[in-house]
This record gives C-alpha cells, sequence and structure tokens, in this order.
C-alpha cells in the first residue's frame, strides 16, 4: 500500500477528551508544535459525553485533609491504587482545579463538602457541564496557538519507533488516506475501552485504541481486570443514566415471573432492605461490599436466561416526597426523558462504564517507551480495584500537566528522526501478523458485534474459569477466521479493520486478565474465587513479548 503523505510536528496529542485538551494546551504554551489527533470531533470522549448533564472532580480540602484524602484512595483501591501517583494527586489537585477555566472548561465548585463514590469522608467537589459550550471554548482558545493544530475525524493506527525511541505514527484521516507522522514525543489520552463491551455508557469512539498502540509499542497495561460496572436503565429508555441513590426508595428488583431477584441470593442476616439502602450509596459494582448482591443476581440470572431486558425496580411513592436537591434534579431530568419511576415500568442491567487499569506510568506520564506519554483514563492511574468518584477528571488535569512538563523536557534532548516512507510502508503491512480466509465485509461487522457480546455476558459483574474459557476460545476462532489485511487494503472497510483488529486482540488481553485473578477484590470478582486472597495483593502487569504474544505477570510494583 502507498502513503503519500507526511507531516511534520514536534508533538503528536492523541484525543481530545480533558487529559488531551489540557496536554495540547500546555505544551502549545511551551511554544512546541503540536498536533491533536482525535476520532472524532474536539472535545469528545467520555469527558463530554451528552448522555451525561455534568462531571465531577473530587478536591483536597487543605493540608490536614491530605492524609485523610490519602486513606479515603487506599481503603477503597484494595491495596491496588498507585501510591506515588495519589499522593500527587492530592497535592496538586487544588490547584489543577483553578485550570479549568484556561482551558475552556466550565466549572463551578458546589456549596458545601460532599461524599465522592467510595469516599468515606467529604471534601470540595467541581462541577464541570455545558459540553458544547466547553467546545466553543476550546475551539476558539486553540484558534489562538498558530501552531496548535487539530485533525477530527482522524484515528491513529500505530506508533513508529526508532531503536524503541517513539519518533511517529500512522493516522487514517477522514478520507482513510494514511498518512505518516514525523514528532519527537506522542502523547496517548485516548480514554477507556467501555464500547467494547454491548452494553455500555460511554460514546463509542472510547473502544480501547490507545490501550493497543502502548501495548505493541512495548508499554505495559496493570489493572486492566477492574473495570467498573453500573447498573443502566434498559427500558423505557434504553442507555438512560440511573441514579444510584434512588434505591433508597426500592421495595424490590424482580424478575419476569414478578418474583424477587434479590430473595434467593442475599446472605443470611441481610435483608433486602439494607442490601438496598447500602447499594444506594455507590455507582459501580463492588465486592467489597454487601450490596454486592444486587448486581450479582442480576448478572447470574441474564447468565442464565441469556435475556438482556433488565429487572424490574419497585419503588415506594415516596420517592416523588423527597425535596432535596439531590433527589428532585434527577427526577426532575428523567421526567423530562419521558421516565417516572413510579408510573413506569423501570428496568436496570450491569453497564460497562469505566476502567480502573490502563497503561503503567510514573508520575510524569512516562511509559517507560522513551516519547511515549499516556494519560487520562487510558492510564493506570490513582485508582485501585475500586476507583473514587470524582478523581478521574482531575487525573486529566493533574497528568496531563505532569506530562506536558517532562514531555517539554524530553523533545529539548531528542532530534527528529527522519522517517522513510518505505518503512511505514513496512509497517503497515505488518499490522495484521494473522489471517484467516473470510474476506466478508458483513462478517466484519458481525464479528465485531460478537466480541461486544461475548464480553458482556463473560467479562461482566460475574466471571468464572468455565465462562472466561470459553469466551476466549470463541474469540480466537473469529480472529482466526478473517483475512483482515485484505479489508484494510480497500480505503472503504480501513477503520473497520482497524476496530476489529483491536476489539479482537483487547478482549482476549482482558479476558485473559480476569482469568489470571484467581479471587475477588474491588471491581472483579470471580463467582468460583469469591474471596480476595493476600497472594494476589500485586498488580497484573501484561505485556506484548512479541507481535501477537502477550506476558501476564503479578508484581508488587
Ligand atoms: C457516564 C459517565 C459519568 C462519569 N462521571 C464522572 C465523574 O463524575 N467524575 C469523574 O472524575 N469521572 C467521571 N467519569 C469518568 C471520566 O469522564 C473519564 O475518565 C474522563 O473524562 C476521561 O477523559 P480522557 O481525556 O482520558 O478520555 P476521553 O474523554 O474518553 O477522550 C478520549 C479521546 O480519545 C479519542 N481517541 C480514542 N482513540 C483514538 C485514536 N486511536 N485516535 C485518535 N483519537 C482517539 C476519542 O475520540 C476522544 O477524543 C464518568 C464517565 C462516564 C462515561
Amino acid at each position: 500500500m502507498r502513503i503519500n503523505r507526511k507531516i511534520k510536528t514536534d508533538v503528536l496529542v492523541v484525543g481530545s477528551g480533558l487529559a488531551g485538551i489540557k496536554v495540547a494546551k500546555e505544551l502549545a504554551d511551551q511554544h512546541h508544535e503540536v498536533l491533536m489527533a482525535t476520532k472524532m470531533k474536539l472535545a469528545s470522549g467520555s469527558s463530554f459525553y451528552p448522555l451525561k448533564a455534568s462531571l465531577g472532580t473530587q478536591v483536597t480540602k487543605d493540608g490536614s485533609d491530605k492524609p485523610v484524602f490519602m486513606a479515603d484512595i487506599e481503603t477503597a483501591s484494595r491495596g491496588m491504587h498507585r501510591q506515588d501517583l495519589a499522593e500527587v494527586y492530592v497535592e496538586e489537585i487544588a490547584e489543577r482545579v483553578q485550570e479549568y477555566g484556561d482551558i475552556g472548561v466550565i466549572s463551578k465548585k458546589l456549596e458545601g463538602e460532599r461524599k465522592a463514590c467510595f469516599a468515606e469522608h467529604p471534601r470540595d467537589i467541581y462541577l464541570l457541564s455545558n459540553w458544547d459550550g466547553i467546545r466553543e471554548n476550546v475551539t476558539e482558545i486553540f484558534g489562538g496557538y498558530e501552531k496548535l493544530n487539530v485533525m477530527e475525524r482522524t484515528v491513529v493506527i500505530s506508533l513508529i519507533q526508532q531503536e524503541e525511541r517513539v519518533v511517529g505514527a500512522l493516522l487514517l484521516d477522514r478520507d482513510n488516506e494514511v498518512i505518516v507522522v514525523e514528532c519527537k514525543a506522542v502523547v496517548l489520552a485516548t480514554g477507556g475501552f467501555g464500547s467494547l463491551y454491548k452494553h455500555n455508557l460511554n460514546p463509542n469512539d472510547v473502544d480501547g485504541s490507545g490501550h493497543v498502540l502502548a501495548l505493541e509499542a512495548g508499554a505495559s497495561l496493570v489493572n486492566m481486570e477492574f473495570i467498573q460496572f453500573i447498573p443502566g436503565i434498559t427500558t423505557p429508555r434504553y442507555k438512560t443514566l440511573f441514579g444510584e441513590h434512588t434505591l433508597m426508595y426500592c421495595r424490590d428488583i424482580v424478575k419476569d415471573s414478578g418474583e424477587s431477584l434479590l430473595d434467593p441470593v442475599l446472605p443470611e442476616g441481610l435483608s433486602r432492605k439494607e442490601c438496598l439502602e447500602i447499594r444506594s450509596g455507590h455507582g459501580p459494582f463492588t465486592d467489597s461490599l454487601e450490596s454486592k448482591w444486587v448486581d450479582i443476581a442480576m448478572m447470574k440470572e441474564i447468565i442464565r436466561t441469556r435475556s438482556e431486558q433488565g429487572f424490574e425496580l419497585l419503588y415506594d411513592p415516596e420517592l416523588y416526597e423527597n425535596d432535596e436537591e439531590f433527589y428532585t434534579v434527577y427526577l426532575n431530568w428523567l421526567e423530562q426523558n419521558g421516565i417516572h419511576l413510579v408510573g413506569d415500568e423501570v428496568r436496570i442491567a450491569p453497564f460497562a462504564h469505566a476502567s480502573n487499569g490502563g497503561v503503567y506510568i510514573d508520575p510524569d506520564g512516562r511509559s517507560g517507551v522513551p516519547g511515549l506519554y499516556a494519560i487520562g483514563e487510558l492510564s493506570c492511574n490513582i485508582e485501585g480495584a475500586n476507583r473514587l468518584g470524582g478523581n478521574s477528571t482531575g487525573a486529566c488535569m493533574v497528568f496531563g500537566k505532569r506530562a506536558a512538563a517532562d514531555c517539554s523536557r524530553y523533545m529539548q534532548e531528542v532530534e527528529p528522526y527522519e522517517i522513510g516512507l518505505e518503512t511505514a510502508e513496512l509497517q503497515l503491512n505488518r499490522l495484521f501478523n494473522k489471517k484467516g480466509k473470510c474476506t466478508d465485509a458483513e462478517a466484519v461487522h458481525e464479528a465485531v458485534d460478537k466480541v461486544r457480546e461475548i464480553l458482556w455476558y463473560a467479562g461482566n459483574v460475574v466471571r468464572s474459569e468455565q465462562q472466561l474459557l470459553a469466551a476466549i476460545e470463541e474469540i480466537n476462532a473469529l480472529e482466526n477466521g478473517l483475512d483482515l489485511a485484505h479489508f484494510f487494503k480497500q480505503q472503504a472497510t480501513r477503520k473497520l479493520a482497524i476496530k476489529a483488529k483491536n476489539f479482537l486482540k483487547l478482549s482476549q488481553l482482558l479476558l485473559q486478565a480476569m482469568l489470571e485473578r484467581k479471587e475477588s477484590r474491588g471491581a472483579h470478582y470471580r463467582e468460583d474465587h469469591p474471596q480476595e486472597k493476600p497472594e494476589f495483593a500485586k498488580r497484573l502487569f501484561i505485556k506484548e513479548t512479541k507481535p501477537g504474544t502477550l506476558s501476564f505477570e503479578f508484581l508488587n510494583q
């Protein structure tokens, strides 16, 4: 395949969520030439997803809160957090939230203090909202920099290295043309991988492609088995955000037959009311609390019946008498969306939400591969087996700033590398290292859908060796059947071929990580290993040792 276009820049920033915008602006302020490539439009990803009205950032209150905040992170993480990154966050977040305005992000500090999800102590929360307004602001701010260019609807498909150092990348532009970028450094800010799951609460551009780019360049992925699942509404409006706080007023969750879903699974001594009350205090599923039975019961029944319709919630009408803002704002918003929790048949099921794991980085966002940085949800950051609410947005700001400062220093030390077009073409040819026979484009679409379905069933809240092994086998068979290189050669199906390649690779990796962790901890629950085990109090590191071969190792790092 011929490549006709080459772009030279100092640094390539991949992704235009909160992390990408922060790092790009910081690098532009340091007078570097910045190219931002983003899969959709500027200011996209989970950061600016229209499905939700606002995002919170949790902020250290004052000096005396620092050890308390650290203790909150440690308690929630079940020993899986990064102490060094958490210390940096707790120290720097109060300053970083003051910089939201500089990047066009509209934020306001909430009155009083609140406990974020999984936090044991209340602290300051900043609320971000108005995604269209933010997009306008970012466009205007970026427009003021001569050397900051944005390529929308452009996908980064591979990183180019010279003696391990990242010196460039291959992109597919909006017309699916391949472009070579020559640069001194790449900052990946590609977000999580929620859309790899059939039912998820992420936009479609959050698909884990940055994880594959980093892995293939030699970086490690860690904590990948800790994925947040939160209940989402399936009926009457699919994919509507569910306010778990309303479960305080829920009498029961029932199956199609009208029988209680919870009663048969509750351990002795835990009442349905108690279980639902605890569940009303946190969004994502966790094995760490007794409320786990709500999500486990749902997923067990889904696996048994293969029905994805969800389960009906039976609410006490008193719910609508609570006039606290927390309730009225949500219930009014639901009503504007045509949903009444008491009057309608409202059903929920577990949806994939955010990833706690990702690329292993140091406190300056370095991935261990020279010239390659990873920030935002893509990185394995301060969170561990559970993630405190409101720390992901904050981490984009804290580590976006630090990565920019380090990258700026790095770029002063290295010379640009001239990438020959033949080298780039060779790399393109190596992108697909497995070759099946099927050349029917419909089969690729079907394989992508199938991967998402397999993952939703086998890699959801309830996991077991039997399910995981069967899922890996099914995905292997899908991969071995397709001739993806054939689809990549054709301009029209190029992005589809890349998506299928990434989905197949990442889903196998996730299922294998879930298989390796033979215990239950935080967001990871194994039906066949229901206890948290001290010997697994280590992080699981994943590396690609040679193209297509992965290693999994538990390490105390
Ligand atoms: C419904 C919901 C509610 C949430 N609530 C909160 C909250 O209240 N507080 C909190 O702290 N966190 C919350 N989170 C998590 C938080 O929103 C995300 O972790 C954070 O915004 C991620 O920002 P990011 O910049 O890392 O990635 P994203 O905002 O997801 O951006 C990723 C970017 O990368 C681009 N991209 C991906 N792959 C490629 C590629 N190969 N080439 C080019 N571009 C690419 C995408 O198009 C996108 O622009 C929530 C998430 C969701 C989904």
